[in-house]
């Protein structure tokens, strides 16, 4: 189609030099192909145009003092992509990759995704190109402040809600947070992922895996199975990682194999998750470290090796394009049936394709990992009301968001003539109620 092609061609003109942004708007151009033939005064509205450019994009300076004295200064970012159905809402990444690119695909992507909630959330994103790593808990807390000191002016709990990603836990959320709060004098949502002695949600540490394993549960009941006696292998071992192993175990799975930026451990007995726990949440360490105290355990240097490790359902739960074409094909030789996103974009598009055509059940991230912002969208609707839920609670709400995202985006690729594709499905289930929200506001 003419239009989406002209749209995607000035997006790329327009933005030159971030592929991850052109990866993404062009994943999602090519799903809406058959609404735009259905909707034509959608493209009378200049609606693709409007939507592929942020509504505000704020950059600016985090000057920050070292425990020696030394002063460093980072990059930080906050694209309001989005916010025809809700505040902006999404998460905060400190690596030292980011840079405006990234967080205009992750900002893109949100849109999409928290749209897919049911929950009322537009689409953001921001971060920096700090590393905490290595970092000591002063030096993070020193970043931090800064970073919010400018950031506060942008940020309200009606206007945008800023929550973790990579690099952003609960330590770094609680200290933006004091940070906030002693700026503006204010105690409300404006942040979640927060501690929960001071407004957190419960469920919302675990959402993100619990979600995305819940999504894949859907998937595999529509193929008459389940995670029962199924081998796992999950990337990544930072939180989305962590509760996607915890989920899957129980409910049967076996998780054999985990990473992180070095590499990864295969441990045939099953990846006792204490550990992994005890050394990157509390010690910060290596993964290779869990070969020390596992002895059956292997450990090999370099991530993508990972996906050559023999399972029936895989979970890249690290960063965005971790599993290639290659990686894609070793999945499906050895007899993987289901791949699951607990990432953002963690398949490449080659990838994608791979699973597709070859009938594995695959759960693209903006379905898949929406777990973790709807139960931010909890976390919200908690501090409003001044309520505390109960675990089991949050835990019910989200697992009824996850199979309602599943049977969303199950139904509108079935609607617009590609059953069983999810990636259109979600894009497109997304992309409606974006779209009607923005045609009924008129020119704005
Ligand atoms: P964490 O920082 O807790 O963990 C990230 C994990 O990924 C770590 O194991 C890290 O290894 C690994 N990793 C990071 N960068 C790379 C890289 N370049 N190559 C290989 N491995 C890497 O982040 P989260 O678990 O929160 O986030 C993981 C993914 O999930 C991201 O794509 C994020 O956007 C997405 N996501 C997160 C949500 C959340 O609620 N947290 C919600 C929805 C999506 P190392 O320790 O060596 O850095």
């Amino acid at each position: 189609m003419n239009y989406i092609k002209a749209v995607y061609d000035q997006v790329k003109h327009r933005n030159p030099n971030e592929p991850e942004f052109h990866q993404a708007v062009e994943e999602v151009l090519e799903s809406l192909k058959p609404v735009f033939a259905k909707h034509p005064e959608f493209e009378n509205a200049g609606l693709l145009e409007r939507l592929c450019e942020p509504e505000r994009q704020i950059f600016f300076r985090v000057p920050w003092v070292d425990d020696r004295g030394k002063v460093h200064v980072n990059r930080g970012f906050r694209i309001q992509f989005n916010s025809a159905i809700g505040p902006y809402k999404g998460g905060l990444r400190f690596h030292p990759s980011v840079y405006i690119g990234i967080i205009k695909f992750l900002g893109f992507e949100q849109i999409f995704k928290n749209s897919l909630t049911g929950i009322m959330m537009g689409g953001g994103k921001g971060g920096s190109d700090f590393d905490p790593k290595g970092k000591s808990d002063g030096e993070v807390m020193r970043f931090c402040q800064s970073f919010i000191s400018e950031l506060y002016r942008h940020i309200g709990h009606q206007t945008d809600v800023p929550a973790g990603d990579i690099g952003v836990g609960g330590r770094e959320v609680g200290y933006m947070y004091g940070q906030w709060k002693k700026l503006t004098g204010q105690f409300n949502g404006v942040l979640t992922g927060k501690g929960l002695s001071f407004g957190g949600s419960l469920v919302r540490t675990e959402a993100t895996g619990y979600g995305c394993v819940y999504f894949t549960q859907e998937m595999l009941k529509d193929r008459k199975t389940s995670f029962d006696g199924k081998t796992v292998v999950v990337s990544g071992s930072g939180n989305v990682a962590i509760y996607a192993h915890q989920k899957a175990t129980q409910l049967g799975g076996k998780v054999v194999a985990m990473s992180d930026s070095n590499g990864f451990i295969y441990d045939p007995n099953g990846i006792n998750l204490e550990t992994v726990k005890q050394l990157k949440e509390v010690e910060r360490k290596r993964i290779s470290e869990y070969t020390k105290s596992h002895k059956g355990a292997q450990y090999q240097d370099g991530c993508a090796g990972i996906w050559k490790v023999k399972c029936d359902v895989a979970l890249p739960c690290a960063t965005q394009n971790e599993l290639n074409e290659e990686a894609a094909a070793e999945l499906v030789k050895n007899g993987c049936i289901a791949v699951a996103e607990g990432a953002n974009m963690p398949s490449t598009p080659d990838a994608v394709k791979i699973f597709l055509k070859n009938k594995v059940s695959f759960g693209p991230g903006k379905a898949a990992n929406a777990g973790g912002v709807a139960t931010s969208g909890l976390e919200m609707a908690q501090d409003s009301q001044w309520m505390n839920w109960s675990f089991a609670e949050t835990e019910e709400k989200l697992h009824k968001i996850m199979v309602n995202i599943h049977s969303s985006a199950k139904n509108a690729a079935e609607e617009y003539g590609t059953p069983g594709n999810l990636v259109n499905g979600a894009n497109i289930a997304g992309f409606m109620k974006v779209a009607q929200a923005m045609m009924a506001q008129g020119i704005v």
